[in-house]
């Protein structure tokens, strides 16, 4: 049997691996690359990987694990792709979106045709239609035979809702060999979803290694710094407090925090604007699933389901909707996509709130280099919204500590719960720094570990 590393190798998109084992061949993830050349590189990734799967694995739905599944479908692939439950109805809204990102993308370069030959959209709606009829659904913990000789299994890995712990049972020719991949893991304590579980076993284990060289920020220091600049705003400056955030996993945790910081006593009663539709049909898809939270989480449902007391809580779906919310002048939590600012809404309450001394930014997740949301966190005098200068004179707040994605000590903590090393370890998922920090720190343990290139093939 076979594995071959095709994405996620040196960096933490375009997750991707294929296995070869006896007559069956099939992609553990099928993800988009995001970042430097990810045009070229979407396009071309399937063409050389060789022949169609037999059928696919997923993780967990976000883009750089699942992004690439219209195209191949739009290639020809029929067959099943498996994931959790909660992964598939994320799917149903996250492909549609980067779908039509995909044809809004196309029609831009179709407008400026002075760059050579106009290519298709990677993949349409139509695409993402078949391809989405072709999710088969397994809870956490119950194996299922994908094919003879390959049976898998799917943990909670605790890094956003549905997202999965792979464990592969591979047999050919008598042998069998566990295979693990850690998908992303999350930080223990993370909100709303349960800590990553633990697995005792592997012949080969795939670890994530994003934040391979970094300790997070404890959670209880963001939680202080989360309340200083609500309260600052809401009570002391009377302004409103703008938070860009993703709309899956991310909004959802913030609506946590600020609940639980109101029933600690350290948060006024405010109205909570949630300005996205992705982030409302990923909220109500959340809410649909109480069976995989964590305990706290269980008080935040109740407060979306009752709506009553405490924080007033409104979803916007409209665009009348969301304007009517970049009036609002005080008082007003607004949290709204993109998370890096790129785009969205999010761009019309930084218009409206950005040039008023009274109110706040805040932001809670990584902001690329290049995106409006860093030259924020830089420090920068003034942006330009909707073709005019806008001076920055909001207080900008950088809240670290909410990562989705496990720190070093966690990640090596995890790996404490095997009873023996694996034959082989190999680290995937993370850029060259974090990949070698974690690997150094798994060697002094006595693990035979190795940070597989690009293309890198190994016989199992
Ligand atoms: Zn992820
Ligand atoms: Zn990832």
């Amino acid at each position: 049997m076979r594995l071959s590393f095709l994405g996620a190798v040196g960096e933490v998109t375009g997750s991707r691996y294929l296995f070869e084992v006896a007559e069956t061949r099939f992609f553990l993830e099928c993800g988009m690359f995001q970042g430097r050349d990810a045009h070229t590189r979407n396009r071309v990734a399937l063409k050389k990987s060789g022949e169609m799967p037999d059928f696919v694995i997923l993780s967990h739905a976000h883009i750089d694990h699942s992004g690439l599944l219209p195209r191949l479908t739009a290639e020809g692939f029929r067959g099943p792709i498996y994931a959790t439950p909660a992964t598939c109805e994320l799917l149903q809204v996250m492909l549609p979106d980067s779908a039509h990102l995909q044809e809004r993308e196309a029609e831009y370069l179709e407008k400026r045709k002075d760059h050579g030959p106009v290519l298709p959209p990677l993949y349409t709606q139509a695409d993402v239609r078949v391809c989405l009829s072709q999710l088969v659904p397994h809870e956490y913990g119950q194996a299922f035979d994908p094919a003879p000789g390959v049976r898998c299994t799917f943990h909670d890995a605790g890094h956003i809702l549905g997202s999965a712990i792979v464990t592969l049972q591979l047999t050919e020719a008598g042998q069998t060999k566990t295979v693990v991949f850690s998908g992303d893991l999350g930080q223990p304590g993370h909100p709303v979803v349960r800590d990553p579980e633990r697995i005792t076993e592997a012949d080969v284990l795939l670890l994530e290694s994003t934040y391979g060289d970094r300790t997070h920020k404890n959670f209880v220091q963001t939680l202080d710094e989360f309340a200083f600049a609500l309260n600052d705003v809401l009570r002391s400056r009377r302004g409103n407090v703008v938070i860009p955030a993703f709309a899956v996993g991310r909004t959802q945790d913030i609506l946590q925090i600020i609940l639980r910081l109101y029933h600690e006593h350290r948060l006024p009663a405010m109205d909570i604007y949630v300005d996205s539709p992705m982030a409302n049909a990923v909220t109500r898809i959340t809410m649909n699933h109480p069976e995989l939270y964590d305990c706290d989480a269980t008080g935040l449902a109740r407060w979306l389901r009752e709506g009553q007391g405490g924080p007033r809580l409104h979803f916007s779906e409209t665009v009348e909707a969301s304007m009517a919310v970049a009036q609002i002048r005080s008082g007003a939590v607004i949290i709204s996509a993109s998370g890096m600012c790129e785009g969205g809404r999010i761009r019309r309450h930084l218009a409206e709130n950005l040039g008023r001394p009274e109110c706040a930014v805040v932001f809670t997740g990584f902001q690329a280099m290049g995106t409006l949301g860093r030259r924020l966190v830089d420090g920068v005098r003034s942006v330009r919204l909707f073709g005019e200068t806008c001076p920055v004179r909001a207080r900008i707040f950088t809240i670290g500590g909410l990562s989705a994605h496990a720190d070093q000590p966690a990640l090596l903590k995890w790996t404490d719960g095997f009873t023996r090393a694996p034959t082989n370890t190999w680290i995937v998922h993370g850029e060259p720094l974090g990949a070698q920090a974690l690997a150094a720190a798994l060697q002094l343990r006595g693990w035979p570990v190795a940070v597989p290139s690009a293309g890198h093939s190994v016989v199992l």
